[in-house]
């Protein structure tokens, strides 16, 4: 078949429907969109049955469209804070963003189980047919950051066959055949399976926990937005994060200071985290992760056999029916890879150009995209590098703050930023009551020390790189 749109997207996951949904809003061109998945919604489609967004759904998703109901929990470890939205809340979403939305506007074509190849052709998935598309604009790559889930990942380690080893998909229907479970991986998903089985009774110390390496956490407290007695824990956080990116004197200095600031969170205080994925945990998590005294701490799984586990640094002898629960897939593809510019000749390639915010960052290039002359479309939208470890993060919240000057700058982007449901931190701020002497203290702290934290940032990142050299 032939095709013909002003843009065509690549991937269907949260970043290609934000991107799309403000061209929708923005333009009266047209979009073809594809993914070699069968529905919208990208990694969440095969995501683990407990999963829920680690930030709250008021932020989370395209602007259009509110996810969730605006509500505040009242139990559970997120109680007192905004609604997490679980899996089926975002695939339903996105599903019917795209059904109701998207395509009645008559400016989107999906093709699901279509696959683009490097050439430049796209071709069925089902039956290997190819379309030739004819795009007037630009060819927008929302598979970037493609998401590795551990549902659908190649492991990195063995097992022998009489080893019981499953993703967290599995876990709650195998849970009640073993006494032993042990979770394999640092990360958030890790995380969840070990709140999740502590939720529903499982003892600690029938849970052991191989942890490579520690984490630092964000404390959600500091990222509640849809009202206005939130301001002062998260405009007065940034502002109390801006201070410290100016003032901290080493890597270790900015984790001290964020720490006692309450911004940064980490589950043993007495070692030293050196992975920073930006999670978001109430402090009610980590208190509960604290349980978990079998901690394995010798490096990365190799192998797993009956009654052990053979590890890049020893061994560990396991209980025999013990089910491992493989929560190691790296989440992002191009996680730490060097970042490419956001627009380029007849392209647009989707990152985060705010940190730790796909969706966000994908609308906002979209607004660039709608409202800002070609020539200086990159100079708002510095692509922020990729997250694995603490000495990254220096770089990537000095390369979003140099972004949010920009924007401030401009009364294009302003003015689109002031009414997007996306920018939690922004409508705080928006709708602040400027005659508030501490509404007015925050705000003159966070533009009074903003260029100084982020030149802070950059010479700590390089005193770091020096020091690795
Ligand atoms: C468990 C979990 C929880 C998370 N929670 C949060 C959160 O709370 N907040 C947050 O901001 N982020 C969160 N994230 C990060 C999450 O990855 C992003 O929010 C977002 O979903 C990423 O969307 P994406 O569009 O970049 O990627 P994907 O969801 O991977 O979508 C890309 C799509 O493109 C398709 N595709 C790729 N290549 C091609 C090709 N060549 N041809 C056709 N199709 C292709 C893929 O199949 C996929 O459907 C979480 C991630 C995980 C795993």
């Amino acid at each position: 078949m032939e095709f013909e749109a002003d843009y065509l997207v690549i991937g269907s996951g949260a970043t290609g429907m934000a991107f799309v949904d403000t061209i929708l809003t923005e333009t009266d061109d047209t979009v073809l969109m594809l993914d070699d998945r069968a529905v919208p919604g990208g990694h969440w489609n095969e995501a683990y049955p407990f999963v829920r967004l680690h930030q709250s759904a008021s932020t989370y998703g395209v602007n259009s469209k509110e996810l969730g109901r605006g509500r505040i929990e009242t139990s559970g470890l997120n109680e007192g804070f905004e609604e997490l939205s679980c899996g089926p809340e975002i695939t339903r979403y996105y599903h019917e963003l795209m059904e109701e939305t998207f395509l009645p506007s008559g400016r989107v074509t999906f093709l699901p189980l279509t696959r683009y190849h490097e050439d430049g052709t796209i071709t069925s998935v089902v039956t290997g047919e190819t379309h030739t598309v004819k795009v007037r604009k630009k060819t927008v790559f929302a598979n970037y950051i493609t998401t590795a889930i551990p549902a659908t990942h190649t492991r990195s380690f063995e097992t022998a066959d009489e080893v019981a080893c499953i993703p967290p998909n599995d876990l709650p229907l195998r849970v009640g055949d073993h006494q032993q479970f042990c979770i394999l991986g640092s990360g958030k998903t890790a995380m969840d399976c070990i709140t999740w089985l502590l939720g529903h009774g499982c003892t600690p110390d029938r849970i052991s926990w191989v942890a490579p390496r520690d984490a630092w956490f964000l404390n959600r407290v500091n990222f509640q937005t849809i009202d206005q007695k939130f301001f002062d824990d998260t405009v007065g956080g940034q502002a109390r994060a801006v201070e410290v990116y100016a003032a901290a004197e080493s890597i270790e200095d900015l984790e001290n200071r964020m720490e006692a600031a309450n911004l940064w969170q980490r589950i043993d205080t007495t070692r030293r985290p050196t992975m920073f994925h930006a999670a978001i945990m109430t402090e009610k998590e980590v208190e509960t992760l604290r349980q978990i005294e079998n901690v394995i701490r010798k490096g990365y799984v190799k192998r797993i056999e009956p009654g052990r586990m053979i590890m890049t640094e020893g061994e560990v002898e396991m209980p025999a029916d013990t089910l491992y629960v493989d929560c190691t897939a790296s989440a992002f593809k191009n996680y730490v890879n060097v970042r490419v510019p956001v627009f380029q000749p007849g392209e647009i390639h989707l990152q985060g150009i705010r940190q730790f915010q796909p969706c966000y960052s994908a609308a906002l290039i979209a607004c660039i995209e709608a409202r800002i002359p070609e020539v200086e479309k990159n100079n708002y939208a510095r692509p922020v590098p990729g997250i694995d470890t603490t000495e990254d993060v220096l770089l990537v919240l000095a390369a979003a703050m140099e972004n949010t000057l920009a924007w401030m700058s401009s009364p294009e982007i302003s003015d689109w930023r002031a009414s997007c449901r996306l920018d939690g931190f922004n409508s705080l701020i928006t709708n602040a009551d400027m005659n508030d002497p501490k509404v007015a203290e925050t705000l003159m702290s966070i533009l009074g020390n903003g260029e100084t934290a982020i030149n802070n940032l950059k010479k700590l990142a390089q005193d770091a790189e020096a020091a690795r050299a």
